[in-house]
C-alpha cells in the first residue's frame, strides 16, 4: 500500500541529503566541538558553518544563535530565562490563548509570580492546528512602542522554512526554531537571541555556548538542521506557490463533501501547509484510523500535544464548540507531497465519511 504522509506539523521525513550529511557526521567526523585536537575542531568547523547559513536566512549574526535539543527546549530557554533574568524589572508575562503546550505551559510555571511590569510577551508565528499567522511585525512595533523594554518572543516552531522570518525587522528579542518540523532530525533546535537581550541560561554544567547552554552540542543534528534550512529557503517561494496550490486544491475537493468545514479560513494569512478540518458527526480519531487503513496519515487535533487532544485551546478559541472539537483533523503538507497525495488523500475522506456517518449515528 502506498504510503500518504499528511501529517507534517508533526514531524517532518528527513531530506535525503541531510540524513547523508548526518551519517558522515557520526561515522567520520564525531568529534566534540570542545575538544581541541584535529576531531574536535573539524565538528567545531561543522557548527561554524551552520550558524553561518541560519544567521545568514534570519539576517543575523552567527552569535546570536544558541542550539537547544528541540523547540521545546527553545521555548522554555527564552521564557524562564528571560524571566529569571528580568525579574527585578517585572514579573508580567502575556501571551495569547492559540499557543503551543510548550509555551503555554511554560508561562503557566512563571504565572504564580506575575504581577506588573511586563517583560516579556510570547506569539507564535504560525499557529500549529489551524495555521493561522500571526502579524508578528505589526505586534512587535506595539509592543516596543508600548514599552521598549520588554521581550518579544516567537515561536517560529511552524513558521521557520515556510516563511521569511527577519528578527530585526519584526522586533523579536528570542525566536525558537526545531529541526524535526523542516524535514531535518529530531531532538534538535535553536534560540536566537538578539542583540542585547540579556537571558539567564537553564542548563548548567560545561560551559558550552558561552554558557549559554551547557552541554556538548548535537553537530550532526544541527550540520543537518542548516542543510535543511538552506534546501527550504533556495527554492522558498516556488515551494511556496505549490503548497499553496495542493491546499487549496485539497481544500476544493474536501469540502465538496456535505456538511464539513475548513476553520481558520478568515484569517488574513494562512500557512500555506496547514488545513483544519471539522467533519461533524465523525470523531477524529475514528476518522483518522480509518484512513491510516488506507495508508494516508492525518492527525487529530496537534499531533505533539495528543496526551490531552481533547483540550485544544486554539479550536475553542475560534469558537468552535462541543462535538465539533473532537470532530476535527489537521492535514498538514510538505514539500515531499504531490498532487497525487491531495487527490487520493481527499478521495479516501470524501469515501469513508458517509460511512462513519452512518455508522456513528446508529
Ligand atoms: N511550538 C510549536 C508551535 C509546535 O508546533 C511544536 C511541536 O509541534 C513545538 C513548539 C515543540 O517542538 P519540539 O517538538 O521540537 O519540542
Amino acid at each position: 500500500m502506498r504510503e500518504i504522509y499528511l501529517d507534517n506539523s508533526a514531524t517532518t521525513r528527513c531530506f535525503p541529503e541531510t540524513a547523508e550529511l548526518m551519517n558522515k557526521l557520526y561515522l567520520e567526523e564525531y568529534g566534540n566541538p570542545s575538544s581541541m585536537h584535529h576531531k574536535g575542531v573539524e565538528a567545531e568547523r561543522r557548527l561554524t558553518g551552520a550558524s553561518a547559513i541560519l544567521a545568514g536566512i534570519l539576517k543575523v549574526r552567527p552569535a546570536n544563535l544558541i542550539y537547544t535539543s528541540c523547540g521545546t527546549e527553545s521555548d522554555n530557554l527564552a521564557i524562564i530565562g528571560a524571566a529569571m533574568a528580568m525579574r527585578r524589572s517585572g514579573r508580567h508575562l502575556i501571551t495569547t490563548v492559540i499557543e503551543h503546550p510548550a509555551v503555554l505551559e511554560t508561562m503557566r510555571l512563571v504565572e504564580a509570580a506575575v504581577r506588573e511590569d511586563t517583560i516579556l510577551v510570547s506569539v507564535m508565528h504560525t499557529n500549529n492546528e489551524i495555521g493561522t499567522i500571526q502579524p508578528i511585525e505589526e505586534i512587535g512595533a506595539a509592543v516596543k512602542r508600548r514599552n521598549p523594554r520588554t521581550l518579544f518572543h516567537v515561536d517560529a516552531v511552524q513558521g521557520f522554512g515556510k516563511a521569511r522570518i527577519l528578527p530585526k525587522k519584526a522586533r523579536i528579542d528570542l525566536l525558537s526554531v526545531s529541526g524535526h518540523k523542516i524535514h531535518a532530525a529530531k531532538g534538535v533546535g535553536f534560540l536566537y537571541i538578539g542583540d542585547g537581550c540579556r537571558i539567564r541560561p537553564i542548563l548548567f554544567g560545561g560551559g558550552q555556548q558561552k554558557g549559554m547552554r551547557s552541554g556538548t552540542q548535537n553537530t550532526a543534528g544541527i550540520a543537518g538542521m542548516a542543510l535543511s534550512a538552506r534546501i527550504l529557503y533556495d527554492s522558498l517561494d516556488r515551494d511556496n506557490e505549490e503548497l499553496c496550490r495542493l491546499r487549496d486544491l485539497f481544500i476544493s475537493l474536501v469540502t465538496q463533501i456535505p456538511d464539513v468545514f475548513i476553520n481558520g479560513m478568515g484569517a488574513a494569512r494562512r500557512a500555506p501547509h496547514i488545513i483544519s478540518l471539522t467533519v461533524p458527526g465523525v470523531r477524529a480519531e475514528v476518522l483518522l484510523h480509518a484512513l491510516e487503513d488506507k495508508g494516508v496519515y492525518v492527525s487529530s487535533g496537534s499531533a505533539c500535544a495528543t496526551n490531552r487532544p481533547h483540550l485544544s485551546g486554539t479550536l475553542s478559541a475560534i469558537g468552535l464548540k462541543g462535538d465539533h472539537l473532537d470532530n476535527t483533523i489537521r492535514i498538514s503538507l510538505s514539500v515531499m507531497n504531490t498532487e497525487a497525495d491531495v487527490r487520493e488523500a481527499a478521495a479516501a475522506i470524501a469515501e469513508l465519511v458517509p460511512f462513519l456517518r452512518r455508522y456513528t449515528r446508529h
